[in-house]
């Protein structure tokens, strides 16, 4: 979601694994490059651990050229994982000061012409942690990267972060690519019922089992079965009841659980549909 390292160390320590799910599962967004709170990831252990409650697969991303750089070498390592590579928003204004925009736009295409890469993302505005001054900067970058994901055929992972209604203009104005995902999402209900309209998936990460959650859960509970993703995010963002410590793929029965309860369906069902969507969204791997 974001680059900055945040919490405090006390609690820095990934949780244990939850009950396995009983049908297998993809982690549509986690960022296996970033180290949080000084504990670099054991990619190879990350993955077995996830393996073993039922997050078979996971979709790693890199989304600052050191983490796109690593992404395109761990995908070709970890045959369990897919790469999305893209300018973070909040990567973008510094990147346009530093007159270095136009470069790392080429190494991004670059990266993201690697055929196991089938994500550009994340990518979309942040009016949260960008002021206004950066705003420009953003829409110019969000327009590209859209660009991109259609030019090469790929997925679109996009952050939205209080900018729900430029996300949207933007990408009406555009024209959205066939496989568009809100990553993270965090809009209303009326958001969620206008982005199923239009067929973009939304993905819902550890945010969703927050007590104080109600309107998220109202988005979810609208949200079509064939329309839904699931993600970690990590290493944030981490489900209840490990709010604060360190995210891990592994975590996400945790937040399937509650999104099944959410929706009133089995939790097979909602397996058997995110791992569908996912097959759909990025193609089989
Ligand atoms: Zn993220």
């Amino acid at each position: 979601m974001t680059h900055s390292n945040s919490g405090s160390s006390s609690r820095a320590v990934v949780p244990d694994l939850p009950d396995a799910l009983p049908i297998a599962v993809v982690d549509n967004h986690t960022h296996l490059d970033i180290e949080r709170e000084g504990h670099p990831v054991d990619v190879a252990d990350a993955l077995a651990k996830a393996r073993a409650v039922g997050v078979d697969r996971v979709v790693q991303i890199g989304c600052d050229l050191p983490g796109a750089r690593q992404t395109v070498e761990m995908i070709d390592t970890y045959a369990a994982m897919l790469g999305g590579v893209a300018l973070h928003p909040n990567e973008v204004p510094g990147l346009a000061e530093s007159g270095s925009l136009v470069a790392a736009y080429a190494e991004i295409e670059t990266l993201a012409a690697h055929p196991r890469v089938r994500v550009v993302g994340e990518t979309g505005l942040d009016y949260y942690r960008t002021g206004p001054e950066g705003r420009d900067v953003q829409h110019e970058s969000f327009r590209w990267h859209i660009d991109l994901a259609k030019r090469l055929g790929k997925a679109l992972q996009i952050h939205d972060r209080d900018a729900h209604d430029d996300v949207l203009r933007i990408l009406e104005e555009e024209g959205a690519p066939n496989s568009t995902v809100l990553h993270c999402f965090s809009g209303d209900l009326q958001m969620a019922q206008t982005c199923a309209e239009r067929g973009y998936y939304l993905s819902f990460a550890g945010t969703v089992t927050f007590k104080n959650a109600h309107g998220l859960r109202d988005a979810l509970s609208v949200t079509p079965l064939d329309r839904l993703l699931v993600e970690t995010d990590a290493p944030y963002l981490t489900p209840h009841p490990h709010r604060g410590a360190i995210n891990a793929p592994h975590l996400i029965p945790l937040t399937v659980r509650a999104m099944a309860a959410t929706l009133g369906v089995a939790v097979p069902t909602l397996c058997q549909a995110l791992s569908e969507n996912s097959e759909r969204v990025y193609g089989p791997w």
